[in-house]
């Protein structure tokens, strides 16, 4: 990590901040460039807007997936002020951003907080393998 890494931090710090006196959770991101110039900056917004995938860092991977060309992306930095989640984490791959730097880990934020309850939704599967795999047969290759 860098003084200039440290620098994004604690912009992705301020808009932490920022989303709180929103009244939203406390997370905040933003996206910068190889040359270090700031991309896009988003606040956590799943209060206000109602909606459980209003994180920072989800919305920074579908903006560059919109918006940036592989390469472009592959050669941004996600600041962002905690460790992204596990949603955030599966975006952030799929958008092929190149790196995350974080300020708070997963494990320092659940100290900050009280326990969440252990994920409660059961899974069931592999099923219909025949029917299944025939819109995905060819799609891939
Ligand atoms: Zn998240």
């Amino acid at each position: 990590m860098t003084p200039g890494d440290e620098k994004f931090l604690r912009r992705a710090i301020e808009l932490a901040a920022e989303a709180r006196a929103g009244g939203n959770p406390p997370f905040g991101s933003l996206l910068v460039g190889p040359g270090g110039d700031v991309l896009a900056e988003e606040r956590n917004t799943s209060l206000t807007e109602a909606d459980i995938t209003a994180h920072p860092e989800l919305k920074l991977a579908r903006w560059a997936a919109r918006e940036l060309d592989p390469a472009a992306a592959a050669g941004t930095t996600m600041y962002t002020s905690c460790q992204p989640c596990g949603m955030c984490a599966g975006a952030i791959e799929r958008s092929g951003l190149g790196r995350v730097v974080f300020a708070l880990s997963t494990d320092q934020l659940g100290g900050l907080k009280p326990q969440a309850a252990p994920s409660s939704f059961r899974q069931e599967g592999p099923a219909l393998f025949d029917e299944a795999r025939v819109p995905v047969e060819g799609y891939y290759l």
